[in-house]
This record gives structure tokens, C-alpha cells and sequence, in this order.
């Protein structure tokens, strides 16, 4: 499959080359060229696949033969090696469970599949590849644990010291082998504006193959559209009018699932499930793009002012506002919301949800207001322990720690302080 960019200023690209680069020269993001949907039987007996099959169907077509059919099947075997299971929480709302990887947030699943892609293409190739990425929290973790032990590919992750959560902490500094945490002394922007220097540093980029692993990256935003098929399996004899409120941040995780429904997954409907980071939910009523520096929140994941991914979402129906509108809703929540939204959950059906999971739940009670006959099913995308101090504050119970999250709280945390670009440049020379 080729890919484009959606800047149209430059060339054709193949998969290998979109997921080594990321982003495209003129700056803009990748697209598939074609979608073909599925063939109507597929989904209808989907219930007979196992998510492998449904998995290796689905993206087939994006990335065979430049990674021929049976090493993507190996690849998805590895990726998808734990359950997405859903839970009903009544006749008219699901949650969708997201967590049950290696780090405990969706982006597992992005980060182990693109983690394969890379390294597969890498393997025959004697210069090794420098992933670096810098990371707020959930991103770090999922991005080290995916590419741990991947041959041929180094990973240097730059975190803000003191600003992430201990546990978030503990999965990005304890791997060694091929992960190296760089602690820096400032904020998650004076990380991120170390790492797109370093992109653009010729005396960086002359001597390493330098990439990123954002969701940017077409290994790691097309993977996601697996589990939105995985949901409808489980849940398509029951219901019907199935529609999904996903708690969304740069939007890839919403955009692989309107890509799902390209290839046929009869999804009804989306919802955006935003906090206050809200240029989607404003563009929807005002046909006004304006995006705004990003405002912090208890759903600190989705603290995004300027969506990147929404720009395939245009794409996927084809710059058309009406047709946007008849696929995508979006709605707003503060954190107050979120916090009664935890409770509720908590007190009616004795769920515990991570604030990101709150927001999309907050979504489907929104829309069932409006279309009582649809079925929502809402992403939970964190398990909850990971935002473990506003948790137990909202439902006043001490949480038990997962088997994943204990593994790695009693390792040594291993770090090397940073202050400054030069101190990085240092580290990525001389490692
Ligand atoms: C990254 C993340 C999101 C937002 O996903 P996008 O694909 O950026 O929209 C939501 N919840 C959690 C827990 C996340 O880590």
C-alpha cells in the first residue's frame, strides 16, 4: 500500500517508509491511498474469528506484501497476546477494557505493533535506529515496554522529572537493555522541544537514524483499529445500533475507529468524549477550527489544545462537514463532571474507571440522552491504579495493585539527569 501526505507537497511513500520516518518531508501526516472494505460476511460472522484472524483481515491490505503475510501474522500474534474484554454495564452501555497489557493503558497496542513493524524492517540492517520519544506519562511506558529487546532499535525516552506519576515513573526507568530514561530537569515542553531539535540537528541526523513513536506514526494509529472489532464481536448479537464514546486526546485512538467503520464495521456512530480540551467539541457547534494552548486536567492524557490526528478524521469523510456531523458527535466535561461521573460509576455498578474511561462514560450518557435506542459502548483506556491519588480520593476505597503494576513498583528506578540539549546530544553520541 502507498501512502500520501496530507499536505500533498510530497512523494508517494511506501509502509516501510512512513513508519521509519513518521511524518512526511512537507511535514504532514501519512494516509493509505486505498480502503478496501471487508467483505459483508466478515462482520457478520465475526463471532467465529479469533482476534488474531479479525486483527491479520483487517490491516492486511496496509502493509502486505512489504512485510509478507506470515511475519504480520507472527507480529499480530505478539501484539494482541491479552484479552480486551467488554463488561455490560446495562441494556443500553458497555465499557470496553483496554488495560489488560503490559503497562496498562491502549496504547500498548500502538506501541507493540509499531515496536514489530520497525524491527522488522531494521533487521537486515546494520546501522541501528534511535527512537526518540519524549513522554508526559502514558506514552513513555507503552513505547519502552513495546520495544524491549527489539533487535537493531535503541530507545531513549526524555521524561520531566517529578512531573509523572510514580508508577508511571517505575515503567519507564526500570526495562534496561535497550531502553535508556532521560530524567529532565524542566516540563514536558522543555522535552518535547529537546527531542524536535534533535530532529532537526544535521549533526545528529548525519551520524543516527533518528525516529519518533507518536501516534503520528501509521504502525502505530492503524493497530487500533483491531479492538473496536473486537468489541463489536462480543457484543453484536445483543445489540444493535452499537455506537462508541472514546475519550480522546490527539484523536488517533477515535480515527483508527472511524477507520474500522471505513472497512465496513457497522458502527452507528462516535463520540469525542473530551475534558475541557475541547477544539473539537467547539468546532462541531461552530464549524470554527481554533485550536488553544492545552489546560491541565485530572484526564491529564487527553490535555491536548491542537488535535493531531484530526486532520484524518477530515480526510476519512472527505472534508465534508455534513458527513463529519452525521458520524461524530463531540461533548465537553470539566473535572468536577469527571469526579461525579468516577462516583457514580462506583456507587451504581461498582465499577472503578480511571478518569479517561469517566469522560467517555460521561460521552454515552450524553448521546443515550438524545438516542435512547442506540447501544453506547465507551473505551476504558487506563486502568484505573494508574491515576491511583484521584481514585482513591473520588471513592474513598484504597485500590489493590495489579499483578503488572506490582512487578515493576519494587525495581530500582535507573535515570540519567539531564538539563540541557547539549547534555542530550552528549547521551545520544555517546551511549
Ligand atoms: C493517550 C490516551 C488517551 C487519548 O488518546 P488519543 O488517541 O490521543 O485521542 C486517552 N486515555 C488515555 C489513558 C491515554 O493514555
Amino acid at each position: 500500500m502507498n501512502y500520501y501526505s496530507l499536505h500533498k507537497k510530497a512523494p508517494i511513500s511506501t509502509f516501510k517508509n512512513a513508519v521509519i520516518k513518521g511524518l512526511a518531508p512537507d511535514k504532514g501526516l501519512y494516509f493509505p491511498e486505498n480502503i478496501t472494505p471487508l467483505p459483508g460476511n466478515f462482520f457478520d460472522e465475526i463471532d467465529r474469528l479469533s482476534n488474531t484472524d479479525i486483527a491479520f483481515r483487517a490491516i492486511k491490505q496496509f502493509i502486505v506484501p512489504e512485510i509478507p503475510e506470515k511475519e504480520l501474522q507472527h507480529i499480530i500474534e505478539e501484539t494482541l497476546s491479552f484479552e480486551f474484554p467488554v463488561l455490560s454495564l446495562n441494556d443500553t452501555m458497555s465499557t470496553l477494557e483496554l488495560f489488560h497489557g503490559p503497562t496498562m493503558a491502549f496504547k500498548d497496542v500502538g506501541a507493540r505493533f509499531m515496536a514489530r513493524c520497525l524491527g522488522y524492517f531494521n533487521k537486515d540492517n546494520d546501522r541501528e535506529v534511535t527512537v526518540l520519544v519524549a513522554t508526559s506519562g502514558d506514552t513513555g511506558g507503552a513505547v519502552a515496554h513495546g520495544f524491549l529487546g527489539v533487535k537493531g532499535v535503541n530507545v531513549v525516552i526524555l521524561y520531566p522529572s517529578g512531573k509523572v506519576s510514580a508508577i508511571q515513573e517505575k515503567q519507564l526507568t526500570t526495562l534496561g537493555q535497550n531502553i535508556t530514561a532521560l530524567e529532565v530537569n524542566g516540563t514536558f515542553d522543555d522535552c518535547q522541544a529537546m527531542v524536535k531539535r534533535a530532529f532537526l540537528d544535521a549533526s545528529l541526523t548525519q551520524t543516527m537514524q533518528l525516529t519518533s513513536a507518536n501516534s503520528i506514526n501509521v504502525a502505530r494509529w492503524l493497530p487500533q483499529m483491531f479492538y473496536f472489532m473486537f468489541a463489536y464481536k462480543q457484543l453484536h448479537k445483543k445489540h444493535s445500533n452499537i455506537v462508541f464514546s472514546v475519550p480522546s486526546g490527539n484523536f488517533g485512538n477515535i480515527c483508527a475507529g472511524m477507520m474500522a467503520q471505513q472497512l465496513g464495521l457497522p458502527i452507528r456512530h462516535f463520540i469525542a468524549a473530551n475534558n475541557a480540551n475541547n477544539v473539537v467539541t467547539r468546532y462541531l457547534l461552530s464549524q470554527l477550527y481554533a485550536p488553544r494552548p492545552s489546560v491541565q486536567t485530572i484526564s491529564n492524557a487527553m490535555d491536548v489544545g491542537a488535535p493531531s490526528n484530526f486532520i484524518r478524521i477530515e480526510e476519512i469523510y472527505k472534508n465534508k462537514f455534513d458527513t463529519l456531523k452525521e458520524n461524530l458527535s463531540s461533548y465537553s466535561f470539566t473535572d468536577d463532571e469527571t469526579r461525579a461521573a468516577m462516583l457514580d460509576l462506583y456507587n451504581t455498578y461498582q465499577y472503578v474507571a480511571d478518569p479517561h474511561g469517566a469522560v467517555g462514560y460521561l460521552g454515552c450518557k450524553a448521546y443515550l440522552k438524545e438516542n435512547p435506542n442506540a447501544h453506547c459502548v465507551f473505551l476504558e483506556t487506563a486502568h484505573s491504579t494508574k491515576f491511583l491519588d484521584v481514585v482513591e480520593a473520588v471513592i474513598e476505597k484504597k485500590q489493590p495493585l495489579p499483578e503488572q503494576i506490582r512487578a515493576v513498583m519494587d525495581k530500582k528506578k535507573v535515570s540519567i539527569s539531564i538539563n540541557t540539549y547539549d547534555d542530550l546530544k552528549g547521551v545520544l553520541l555517546n551511549p
